[in-house]
């Protein structure tokens, strides 16, 4: 229970990686806050596991892309919880096209929900960690950051600006105690990438050195290292959780 005592707050936790990331953060100790934009019954269902647990949990809803939400958001978690340790910025959209023809909204709808949005969390939750002297941010960037392909132009400008916004997070925030760092999965199985896989698998599966697409657990299990207390010296960094994606 390395995280005894402290509250985690979680975007995106009604499926996929979130929901791993702040079942995970619950297993080591955390009470949990948890966002979700439309998927009441999946968030509700997370809770009910995260309860089972023996943690706290609260359910907050909102959608991230309107920038209105985030300090409400954070305002809420903090009547609820009177704290904020951990921030997880994981709640995130595809925004596929290729960029000839996306429609201009679609453009700015993927950046204010994967870039905007996690910049107006953290912005809201800095004061609270500055005051508490403690806090670890991680933000859920991908892959396709540093490799994108073709058809991932808003997306990898997203995840391009996230990485960047953490190392600027991890200079401005680090003397206070509050660290800050991304993991940046490669092919991970959640309804995101249900499309994905069921079109090309094998011609995917070819580039993951490890011959396997990832569980939303693997990405947890490293959410959680650069969440937790025994993370003190790691700020800034990109942790690549991609099979070996980047290398092939
Ligand atoms: P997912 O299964 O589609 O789940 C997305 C989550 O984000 C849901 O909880 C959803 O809430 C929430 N969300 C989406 N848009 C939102 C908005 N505007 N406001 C508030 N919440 C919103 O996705 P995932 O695969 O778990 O992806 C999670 C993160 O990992 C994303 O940032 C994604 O870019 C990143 N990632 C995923 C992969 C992969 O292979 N899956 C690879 C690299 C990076 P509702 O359920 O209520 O809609």
């Amino acid at each position: 229970m390395e995280c005894a005592g402290q509250v985690a707050l979680v975007t995106g936790g009604s499926r996929g990686i979130g929901r791993a990331v702040a079942v995970r953060l619950a297993e080591a100790g955390c009470d949990i806050a948890l966002t979700h934009r439309g998927s009441a019954a999946e968030a509700e269902a997370v809770a009910a596991h995260i309860a089972g647990l023996g943690r706290q949990v609260r359910l907050f809803q909102g959608d991230l892309a309107d920038p209105e939400v985030p300090q409400r958001l954070v305002g809420e978690v903090r009547d609820a919880f009177g704290r904020v340790d951990v921030l997880v910025n994981n709640a995130g959209i595809g925004g596929e096209g290729l960029l000839v023809s996306m429609d201009p909204a679609d453009i700015g709808r993927v950046l204010a929900t994967n870039l905007v949005g996690p910049m107006l969390l953290t912005r809201a939750v800095a004061l609270t960690m500055m005051r508490q002297r403690y806090g670890r941010i991680v933000n859920v960037s991908s892959a396709a950051a540093s490799r994108p392909g073709p058809g991932q132009a808003g997306y990898a400008a997203s995840k391009g600006g996230l990485e960047a916004f953490t190392r600027a997070m991890a200079v401005e925030l680090g003397s206070r105690g509050i660290l800050v760092n991304a993991v940046a999965p490669g092919i991970v199985r959640t309804d995101m990438t249900e499309a994905l896989l069921d079109a090309a698998a094998p011609e995917l599966l070819k580039r993951q050195i490890v011959g396997a697409f990832a569980e939303p657990e693997a990405v947890a299990d490293a959410v959680a290292y650069l969440a937790s207390p025994r993370n003190t010296h790691t700020t800034g960094t990109v942790l690549h959780v991609d099979g070996g994606l980047k290398m092939v």
